[in-house]
């Protein structure tokens, strides 16, 4: 079916990909690719775009390479835990394995908005709650969403107010 014309209700929704482990699929921004592309490909997702690929220094344990960081916009018809499944899919397509928090892992998807909604639950809280405090966030979103407003704020003025510490601009293909 044309998802151009349907009656379903697509929503515009955010996700932080992160990366800095590469493991027999590939590199981090392999790790990156490959879960973009099966995003292109789910029949609920529709309108893919992604921002440059970042370096960026870690959280939590130092002892850890940086991260590739980018962020994908899209329209999709999953609900958000279903959204929030889809991602948890695609970090088990990169292998991802639980090694300590906030630690080295070949894959991380994060939902970072979902339309307009709100949720606060330990298994999905949207916005993330982190999104207004990482670099690695902010400007990969301020990219693909110029315009948005996160509660009353601009994504620029969020953007602006910060520096580029620890962030690296690796791609803007
Ligand atoms: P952080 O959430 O601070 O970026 P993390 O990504 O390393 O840390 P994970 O171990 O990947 O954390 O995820 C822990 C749990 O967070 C997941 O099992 C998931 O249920 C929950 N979670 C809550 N809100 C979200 C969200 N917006 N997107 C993805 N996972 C979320
Ligand atoms: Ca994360
Ligand atoms: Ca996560």
């Amino acid at each position: 079916m044309d998802n151009s014309t349907d009656n379903s209700n697509w929503v515009t929704c955010y996700v932080g990909l992160g990366s800095n482990l590469a493991n027999e699929l590939g590199s981090p921004a392999d790790h990156l690719q490959q879960a973009l592309a099966v995003m292109r490909a789910h029949e609920q997702v529709r309108e893919v775009s992604v921002s440059s690929f970042y370096a960026s220094a870690p959280m939590g344990p130092q002892d850890q390479p940086d991260f590739v960081n980018a962020v994908a916009g899209f329209e999709t018809t999953l609900t958000p835990y279903e959204l929030l499944a889809f991602c948890q899919q695609l970090e088990s397509m990169a292998k991802r394995a639980r090694l300590r928090r906030w630690g080295e892992r070949s894959l991380d998807v994060d939902i970072l908005l979902y339309g307009e909604t709100q949720i606060i639950d330990p298994t999905l809280t949207i916005p993330h709650a982190g999104l207004s405090e990482r670099n690695f966030v902010l400007i990969p979103l301020r990219e693909v969403a110029s315009n948005l407003t996160i509660a009353g704020k601009s994504i620029s003025d969020y953007a602006q107010s910060r520096d580029w510490t620890g962030l690296t601009l690796l791609s803007s293909d």
